[in-house]
């Protein structure tokens, strides 16, 4: 069972349900083919209806902040996405075009429209713009969670405590489900003509030619997308990280995280998937990991789902903008321009290390970010100039940028989440980092900054 709760019916069924030449499955967020509900539950219907199923993805060259990085990486994805699904008999249409407006074009043959969801702006727009224009019945099928959203918490949580509690209550019913692998059993559709737009995703080099992008990020020379690659991290991770996670997760020597989070963010493994996997390793290893990948994972989701302001200040609590405010106008001991954020080339070698790492892989250790976040706030003039700083460079360079754990992650620098610490200046009240505490907490820490000059000596030049 798919779970009702993962369905939602966005436009009626009685509008017309017995027409149409074929079910189709808008793939948005959840970009892949193993362990996605959206998937399974447009196959059921394409059965139940004896409708042929078509796939189709919409390719705009302008997507808000990606770049050739970003592109490449989930062209990767789609390419192997493709490929399976062709196995299955599904036909699969890439168009180049506006994604709301394909659909909403594909739509008119359509007998039903199956859409996944994604937690951001632009997604909640998409889907409202195809949903009011389309006359098919419309539903989305939740699949990159597992506890459905409005489902965990009915309005914003301020912590990750209260949704701890709520998500553990409610989760069983959501892990039941073994998605996946589904056998397609209707017909193999075949359009008399390709669909507008359509290009092939066999050949990358060439649909990269025909996409205008912003060229300036070089692709991730350490991470290639697409489900197979994401699975081998994860198997790697089941062999030896996850024993070792609770202990060396922060160190960023160490590389003992999954590495995960660029195939979470395109859709390209399912976090329940990943769920299902480390179940199975004992218990008494898995608990840190599981609080990351479900709870403050799905905190974040809560966080860009009730709060519309989440991608700027005005997200935050009263608290920590009152504190903000009463240190504003404190001297700082340092101050950097964008320039020079985005250049690495700041008095501390150490948040240099932490920018070159993200310019380069596309991921930057996880304790780094905090700290990276951290001394960004301190080295401004204002907050507001360090968040927009921050959810730039995030956005630009991480290949699991643009994401809410992005938007939450920035947002927990300036005390989102988090709880009132000693006051202190230019932080108030926020909870501050500095380097004597990066080097107390990681004696090793001048290897990382080793490395990351290697990599630039290897892939700068
Ligand atoms: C300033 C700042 C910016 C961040 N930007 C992003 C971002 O753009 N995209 C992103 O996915 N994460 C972001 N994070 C959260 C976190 O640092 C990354 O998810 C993590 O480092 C990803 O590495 P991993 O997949 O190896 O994680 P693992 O430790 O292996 O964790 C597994 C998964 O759990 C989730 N997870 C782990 N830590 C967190 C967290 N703190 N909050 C929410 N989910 C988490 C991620 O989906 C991750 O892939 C940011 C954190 C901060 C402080």
């Amino acid at each position: 069972m798919i779970g009702k709760e993962r369905i939602h019916c966005r436009k009626d069924y009685s509008i017309r349900d017995k027409e149409g030449d074929y079910v189709l499955y808008w793939m948005q967020a959840a970009q892949r083919v193993h362990y996605n509900h959206a998937l399974d539950y447009a196959c059921m219907r394409s059965r139940e209806l004896q409708k042929p199923l078509v796939v189709y993805f919409g390719l705009t060259p302008d997507f808000p902040g990606a770049n050739l990085r970003h592109y490449v990486f989930m062209l990767e994805g789609l390419e192997e996405g493709a490929r399976s699904l062709e196995k299955k008999g599904i036909y699969f249409s890439l168009c180049l075009q506006s994604p709301p407006a394909g659909a909403i074009e594909l739509a008119d043959k359509a007998a039903l429209l199956v859409m996944d969801s994604g937690y951001l702006d632009i997604q909640y727009r998409w889907r409202s713009e195809v949903t009011a224009a389309v006359s098919c019945p419309v539903v989305e099928v939740e699949t990159n969670i597992i506890v459905p959203v409005e489902t965990a918490a009915e309005k914003e949580q301020y912590s990750a405590a209260p949704l701890r509690r709520r998500i553990h209550k409610k989760l069983l019913p959501f892990t039941g489900y073994t998605a996946g692998d589904l056998e397609y059993e209707g017909k193999h559709y075949k359009p008399s003509e390709p669909f507008p737009h359509e290009i092939s995703v066999k050949d990358i080099p060439d649909v990269l030619k025909n996409l205008e992008v912003d060229r300036s990020v070089f692709p991730s020379p350490f991470f290639r997308g697409g489900y197979e690659n994401a699975r081998n991290l994860l198997d790697r991770f089941l062999g030896s990280g996850v024993y070792h996670y609770d202990q060396l997760k922060n160190d960023p020597t160490k590389k003992m995280t999954s590495g995960l989070s660029p195939y979470l963010h395109f859709g390209q493994i399912s976090p329940l998937e990943v769920y299902h996997e480390v179940q199975q390793v004992n218990a008494h290893y898995t608990g840190g990991f599981l609080e990351e990948l479900v709870v403050r994972r799905e905190l974040a989701c809560n966080f860009t789902h009730y709060n519309a302001d989440y991608y700027n200040l005005r997200c935050l609590p009263s608290w920590c903008l009152k504190t903000l405010e009463e240190h504003s106008t404190d001297k700082r001991p340092y101050h950097y321009s964008p320039e020079e954020f985005e250049e690495g080339t700041t008095h501390d070698p150490y948040w240099n290390a932490a920018q070159w790492e993200m310019r380069i892989s596309g991921k930057m250790a996880g304790y780094m970010r905090m700290y990276w976040g951290k001394k960004v706030i301190e080295w401004t003039r204002t907050p507001d100039e360090a968040y927009e700083i921050l959810s730039f460079l995030n956005d630009k360079y991480e290949l699991d940028g643009r994401d809410p754990n992005g938007y939450a992650g920035i947002a927990w620098c300036f005390g989102k989440h988090d709880r009132p610490w000693q006051e202190r200046p230019i932080f108030g009240k926020i909870r501050y980092m500095n380097q004597k505490g990066l080097k107390r907490k990681f004696p090793n820490i001048d290897e990382y900054v080793s490395e990351i000059e290697d990599w630039k000596k290897k892939y700068l030049s």
